[in-house]
């Protein structure tokens, strides 16, 4: 039999982040024949429901408040429990992102549900729905189901494809007025580092650098093959600890898990924390003159050599093969 699932819309600078289309698309896994339903919580959402449509929502919810403009906590939790009041749903899908880490345990643990969370991927066999997800750093997967009470699973950027979008897609959209009270939480202003280039978490190229970048100039290099790939720039926490870039770079157990369709691993020689944020990358190339360099054992290509002759040499390369394309 079909289920109601809801999925929470993630919207950042205006735009529906590439992540809550994946969750459109984990919904329907679970929904089977039945409902996916999109939630857009914010001040001025409602522009954005058609495109969750175009993307496989059957119909969207939208929450809309000036107090909602920024994600709050309580907030945002507030409006998705009215929501989820109303539709009574089997299941709800957050992206695994700062937002969905922090909303899902809040809402799940109000209502007993249970939760699943940095789910990689979701099948169903026999009418019941099999979550897969990383455990041990990366170094293992491990199969999980929730027997009862509502489902909820946040879902790993960049893991589960979305499904086409399809403009000719059309579905109900409804905005319900919720009121929300006592927020212990108010953001006054947002001040942004300025962000160059493409988002890290959902970059489908990453060029991470590590110690072995030796200097801030010698990190800059990176930047050149990034641009030329159309990819994002991460680090070790070797490379933050030394001062060659921001934390907000880093890439391992205590910064960013990413799952890019190619991560280049530069200077980097491959301890578990760093693995632990990119070991499920679908094709990994290290560059290291170490030949015994851990980052080897899991890499899918290697360059054993000294990365301030290879880097420039394959910028160099992927320029003029660009230029031919
Ligand atoms: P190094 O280990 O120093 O490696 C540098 C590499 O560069 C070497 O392999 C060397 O052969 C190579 N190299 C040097 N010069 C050149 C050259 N000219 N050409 C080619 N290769 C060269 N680390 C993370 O990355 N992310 C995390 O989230 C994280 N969390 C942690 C959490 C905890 C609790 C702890 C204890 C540690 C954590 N770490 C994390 C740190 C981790 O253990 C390593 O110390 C760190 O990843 C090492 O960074 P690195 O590979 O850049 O540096």
């Amino acid at each position: 039999m079909g289920k109601k699932v809801l999925v929470l819309g993630e919207i950042r600078d205006g735009q529906l982040r590439n992540v809550s289309f994946e969750a459109i698309a984990a919904g329907k896994k679970i929904a089977g024949d039945g409902e996916t339903v999109g939630v857009l919580i914010g001040e001025s959402v409602t522009k954005l429901a058609e495109e969750l449509i175009h993307y496989g929502a059957d119909r969207v919810i939208t929450v809309e408040d000036a107090q909602l403009a920024q994600y709050t906590s309580d907030g945002y939790s507030q409006a998705f429990m009215a929501v989820l009041d109303q539709e009574k749903p089997d299941g709800v899908i957050f992206g695994h992102t700062a937002l969905g880490k922090d909303l899902s345990p809040k809402i799940a643990a109000k209502i007993d549900g249970g939760l699943v969370s940095d789910v990689t991927s979701i099948e169903e066999k026999d009418g019941e729905v099999i979550f897969t997800r990383p455990i041990h750093s990366g170094k293992a997967f491990e199969k999980l189901k929730v027997k009862k009470g509502i489902v909820f699973a946040t879902i790993r950027p960049n893991n589960i494809a979305p499904l086409q979008k399809d403009i000719q897609r059309s579905g109900e959209v409804l905005s319900i007025a919720v009121v929300i009270t006592n927020l212990r939480t108010i953001i006054q202003e947002v001040v942004r580092k300025a962000a160059t280039g493409v988002d890290l978490s959902e970059a489908k190229v990453v060029i991470a650098g590590g110690r072995g970048m030796k200097s801030a100039e010698g990190f800059e290099l990176l930047d050149g093959l990034a641009k030329v790939l159309g990819g994002a720039v991460g680090a070790s926490r070797g490379a933050c600890d030394a001062d060659f870039c921001d934390y907000s770079l880093q890439i391992g157990q205590t910064g960013k898990v990413v799952t890019p369709d190619l991560y280049i691993a530069v200077g980097i020689s491959g301890a578990i924390q760093h693995l632990a944020g990119m070991s499920n990358s679908k094709v990994i190339v290290a560059i290291n003159k170490d030949p015994e360099a851990n980052i080897f054992k899991i890499a899918d290509y290697g360059i054993v050599g000294d990365l301030f002759e290879v880097l420039p040499l394959l910028t160099e390369e992927f320029e003029s093969l660009r230029a031919v394309h």
